[in-house]
């Protein structure tokens, strides 16, 4: 298997132009790929301005085995697991990112190049164990988002470790970061090469830090993450979903805490059911509604009401963020 980092340096590609031409040469090979990117360019699409906000909304049915999956261990193990290699499709070729993960084209897209950067090993996704190697294939995918789906928050193979991928500039979340941040109220941390934010009012609560130092990243999401844990201590990991980019020699790490994996929408019958399942590219404002009579009736209070039901309570929230305020410190690493 051919390592991306190989393959940038043999061509003179950037990494964005080495992943357009794999998903255009998948394309080419792989039907299955090819039908359903297709399809992605006729797909329909609306948009709500929800107090300053949008959220798009995508109908888009292919992604019914995301959103509808099983992901309850007796099903899960009922299942061949999908991102083995020996279960997986013979026309999906890889790209080796590193020595633990390689990159797929995912068959079925939410974005116009959508990847899963896979384990090459069978392991429970975690992701406390995996905030370094998210940021090195962050950096690695320079020109793409990457996220991450807790086995709780929208992962459908809760048993393999995976990441996902699609281009920057995509999901609403990128932009209106850029005004959030304006307002110096809700930075929480700073030091000369780190800020760490916290957004109570955007529709959903989200924790942004924004570094250029790989290592203060990882002691930053690592302090979020255990401390979040302490208040979802019966979870194997505290309910999470996370994007992150790395663009103009920093990364952005958006991470959005949870208290809930499905609304009462999803589980709801007749007229009153939306079968929606938020996970990471719905917290990033384009939320996926895979049956056609969900995506027409939505209303910006559905989706107000959607991310209320999902996302860390106000209570729990001010108390990371006071966490973070007063009690995280960069840790000096003595060469
Ligand atoms: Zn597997």
């Amino acid at each position: 298997m051919q390592q991306l980092q190989h393959i940038i340096s043999a061509t003179g590609q950037t990494a964005e132009q080495v992943m357009t031409q794999f998903a255009e040469d998948q394309k080419q090979s792989w039907p299955l790929a090819a039908a359903n990117y297709t399809g992605l360019a006729s797909v329909e699409e609306k948009q709500f301005n929800i107090g300053g906000f949008v959220v798009k909304v995508q109908f888009n049915p292919e992604r019914i085995r995301s959103s509808a999956a099983k992901v309850d261990t007796a099903s899960i193990t009922a299942r061949k697991c999908f991102l083995c290699d020996e279960n997986r499709p013979v026309e999906q070729k890889a790209i080796g990112c590193g020595d633990r993960f390689q990159i797929l084209v995912n068959p079925f897209p939410i974005f116009h190049r959508h990847f899963t950067v896979s384990s090459l090993a069978h392991t429970d996704q975690l992701f406390f164990e995996n905030i370094a190697e998210m940021l090195q294939i962050a950096k690695k995918m320079e020109g793409f988002t990457v996220f991450y789906n807790g086995p709780e928050c929208g992962a459908s193979a809760p048993d393999h470790l995976h990441f996902q991928a699609g281009e920057n500039g995509f999901m609403p979340v990128e932009a209106e970061f850029q005004t959030l941040v304006t307002d110096k109220n809700n930075l929480l941390f700073e030091t000369g090469s780190t800020k760490i934010w916290a957004f109570e009012n955007y529709l959903r609560r989200m924790i942004s830090i924004e570094t250029t130092d790989f290592e203060e990243a990882v002691q930053a999401i690592q302090f979020f993450t255990a401390k979040f844990h302490e208040f979802q201590p019966e979870k194997k990991e505290p309910m999470l979903n996370v994007l992150c980019y790395f663009s103009d020699a920093k990364w952005t790490v958006h991470l959005f805490p949870r208290k809930l994996h499905r609304p009462s929408q999803f589980f709801a019958e007749g007229e009153e059911q939306i079968l929606l399942s938020p996970a990471s590219v719905d917290f990033g404002g384009i939320f996926i509604t895979p049956r056609k009579e969900d995506f027409d009736k939505i209303t910006a209070a559905d989706i107000a009401d959607i991310f209320e039901q999902v996302t860390i309570g106000g209570q729990v929230f001010g108390q990371l963020t006071a966490a973070i305020k007063n009690e995280f410190q960069i840790k000096i690493q003595k060469p």
